[in-house]
Order: C-alpha cells, then structure tokens, then sequence
C-alpha cells in the first residue's frame, strides 16, 4: 500500500506508510484511504499541534501528531479520514455564518461520527487480530469504544445499533464537548476578523437542521443511515443536546448581544433561550457519566490464527534463544 498524497522526509514518509498500512487491513480503513486517494488528500506530519490531527477542509490537508504512538496514529488517521470524507458530501458548517446553535451541533455531529467510524475501524482490526489501536482508543474515550463493543459482539454492526451506541456515547462526555464549544468561539473570531462587510451582515443567522448533516454523513459501509430521521430529532430534541458550556457561555452570548442588539433587561440566560441554547454545568463540577464495563471481544478466526502465530514465534524465538544459550554454554564447556 503506497499512499500517493504524502508529505513529509524520508522517515516521516516511511512512518506515515507504516501507519497507513496497519489501517488499510480492515474494510473502513482500506475504503477511507481509497476515498481519500480518490480526493487527493495530502497526508503529513505537524510536530506544532496539540490535538491528535486535524482535517483542513480549505486547504485539503489531514496532518497527524507524530508524537503519538503508533496505534494511536492508526485511530486519529481513521477519525481525520472521516473528516474527509464528510466535507466530501458537501456539508455546511461556517463558525461565521451558522446560528451558534446550528454550528454547535453540527460540529458535534461530524466529531461524533468521526469518532465512530475511527472506532468501527479500529474494531475490524481487532477482529482481524490486531487490537491494539482500539485499546488505544479506549483509554481516552472508553464513553464511546464500550457501547460500541457491547452493542457489536451481540450483532449490533450490520443493523447500525453499534454506530448508534458509539455516536450517542460522544454526547456523554462533557469535558470533549467544552472543548469543542471553545473551538467554535476560536472559529467564530478567526472568520470574524477577515470578514468582509457582506458577510458579517450575514453572520450568525444561517439555520442548518441538524438533520440534514446527519442524514449526510452518519451512513455505514454500505450507505445506509445510522440513525434515521426520527430517531436523530428524538435525540436531539433532549435539552442537553442545546447546551453551551459553562465556560463558552458568556462568550458566544456576547457575540449574539452585539450582533443583534439584545434586550438589556432580560438577563444572558433569557437571552440565550431565544436563540435556542441553555448553559451546560461545569463538567469539572458534573459526575462522570458511566461507561459500561465491555465485554468481551469475540475470537475470530483471524484474531486466532494471528493470536497462533504469535505464540508460535514466541516459541521459535524462546527456542532459539536456548539453542544460542545451549551454544554459548558448549562453547564455554
Ligand atoms: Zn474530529
């Protein structure tokens, strides 16, 4: 597998290959490089992000932390894929433009459905004997990884319902979720700033159902939706789907109070409520949600074989290393 859009030297090239390889063994990761090649997306490292990797839709470009371990490159490389392909379906998203409420659920929706695909992907490759990138996966979002992995060993892949655990698992973190919220006021007054006088006459009133970008991207392997119409309303019509964070609050409300002359006599929260948003407690104030416990992965054929191999080179290795031993201690003899 020769990624043709890499960027990078010599050795980043070399790791990059290495860490495309690893995702291409299960059907996601194989069918998301194949999109991605389609696309011409370039691949390459920044040693200068915080984040685990980024997708730029403007310019095309997906760049990865090389200070992740590998496994972790393989999920974050699935997850920023996705991103990929979701701009391909040409969604609307502008941190300028869009409501904050419409920006704000709509960037959770493609972060919620990168995350799940990133864990489907890295489930396949567990069942196909390499499970690592899920248990890197599952240090820091157990939330969404075992509601996936519970609805998917009882046959919740091809009907979806693993999808929609995982999707609904991402809601359920509310730290993840601040930082998102902040990510939108970084947006809005980066595309503020360079905005030209038409556009910010048009700022903040675009109205985006989050529907429509759900019936966008949240589809499986084989282009069936996820999670069907009604079922995304019901989900998103519970109040905690229309909250800003505790720290985002004032913020985005001042954007709202100058734009649009607000009522000095209702207080931010009045204000707030016309525009279809409510302050989320201070997750470092809120209860862990509970993850459940997951359970077991099923062996399967290929987990096994690749679990007998291993054990059959760590015997030939073992071996080897005695017959050496054995050679060594004759020789001394
Ligand atoms: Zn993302």
């Amino acid at each position: 597998m020769n990624y043709p859009f890499l960027q990078g030297n010599k050795a980043e090239i070399e790791q990059m290959t290495a860490v495309l390889r690893d995702l291409s063994k299960c059907e996601t990761g194989k069918r998301l490089i194949d999109e991605a090649i389609e696309h011409q997306t370039t691949i390459c490292f920044d040693g200068a992000m915080r984040a685990y990797g980024s997708y730029d839709e403007v310019k095309n470009v997906l760049r990865l932390n090389p200070s992740s371990s590998k496994d972790r490159l393989v999920a974050t490389a699935a997850h920023e894929l996705r991103h990929a392909e979701q701009f391909q379906k040409g969604i609307l998203l502008d941190a300028l433009l869009d409501t904050p409420k419409s920006y704000l659920q709509n960037q959770a929706v493609i972060e919620a459905d990168a995350s799940t695909t990133a864990t489907l992907a890295c489930y396949e490759l567990a069942m196909k004997g390499n499970a690592k990138p899920l248990e890197t996966l599952r240090e820091k979002d157990p939330h969404i990884v075992n509601p996936f992995q519970n609805a998917a060993v009882q046959g919740g892949l091809e009907n979806g319902e693993a999808q929609r655990a995982a999707f609904k698992g991402w809601f359920t973190d509310y730290s993840t979720r601040d930082c998102y919220d902040s990510l939108y006021l970084k947006m809005y007054e980066q595309r503020l700033r360079n905005a030209s006088y038409a556009e910010q006459d048009k700022s903040l009133l675009r109205e985006v159902p989050v529907e429509q970008t759900v019936a966008a991207v949240c589809s499986m392997s084989d282009g069936k939706p996820y999670l069907s119409e009604k079922e995304t309303k019901e989900f998103f019509s519970d109040p905690d789907r229309s909250t800003v964070s505790y720290s985002s609050f004032e913020k985005t409300y001042m954007y709202l109070f100058r734009r649009f002359r607000l009522d000095y006599s209702l207080e931010a929260e009045g204000n707030m409520k016309k525009f279809g948003l409510t302050m989320r407690p201070s997750s470092s104030y809120m209860p862990r949600s509970v993850v459940p416990e997951p359970l077991p992965l099923p062996t399967s054929v290929e987990a096994r074989q690749a679990a007998a191999a291993e054990k059959i080179a760590a015997a030939r290795a073992s071996s080897v290393a005695a017959r050496n031993k054995k050679l060594i201690l004759n020789r001394e003899r």
